[in-house]
């Protein structure tokens, strides 16, 4: 394919120092992982921000989290149109096929999806509304969660509880999955929501009510 090049240089010198490092001390852990298959007992929805560290922060290793990003760590109502879906197609498979029992939404600060939301909602980012907008239209799946912050006087406060609405709105987007649903109901399977402060390492999560500290 002549669109493609050879991997970076940087990229090819850190895979190597993995494989004799990493990779060879765990050499028998890595062939039982792929013999036995995966067996995750939670899945992570967060979001693309390279600052969002899923694994560092829980200590995970391989095997142990089904893990899916995107914008804003948003989880779209069910709307089974046969549409590309990706994120509900990830909530499917974690939940009917590799039946984990908890499924963690994870938003954080300084969060550029939410504040773009933030920006399309007031009017200060007219492209995002366009049509052709990818991220506009992700966001709107927020729309509803501005009308309940846009009220808070400061910004910087206002943004935040935008941020910690995106986890909120995805718990609640997430039990109109009848399967998601039903797995709740019978135990199975629980949710949580949590938002990370970056900058202070802060980790809350959401009581039904409101955030506070873990
Ligand atoms: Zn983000």
């Amino acid at each position: 394919m002549p669109f493609t090049k050879p991997l970076p240089t940087y990229l090819v010198q850190r895979y190597h120092g993995w494989k004799a490092t990493t990779y060879d001390e765990n050499k028998s852990w890595y062939r039982r992982l792929a013999d036995e298959g995966q067996r995750p007992r939670a899945m992570v929805i967060s979001c693309c921000d390279s600052r969002v560290h899923v694994t560092a922060i829980f200590g995970a290793d391989q095997g142990e989290f089904f893990i899916h990003r995107n914008i804003a760590n948003l989880v779209p109502p069910y709307e089974p149109d046969g549409d590309h879906h990706g994120t509900s197609a990830a909530v499917e498979y974690a939940v009917t096929a590799l039946k984990v029992a908890h499924i963690v939404v994870l938003g954080h600060s300084s969060c550029g999806g939410v504040q773009g939301c933030m920006d399309m909602c007031t009017g200060d980012a007219p492209e995002l509304e366009e049509k052709t907008s990818f991220v506009g239209r992700w966001m709107d799946i927020l729309r509803p969660g501005y009308e309940m912050v846009k009220d808070i006087a400061d910004p910087k406060e206002r943004v935040r509880a935008l941020e910690k609405r995106s986890v909120v709105t995805s718990l609640e987007n997430l039990m109109s999955f009848p399967f998601v649903k039903e797995a709740v109901d019978a135990g199975e399977l629980t949710l949580h929501g949590l938002w990370n402060d970056i900058g202070e390492g802060g980790l809350e999560q959401y009581d039904g009510k409101g955030f506070s500290p873990v």
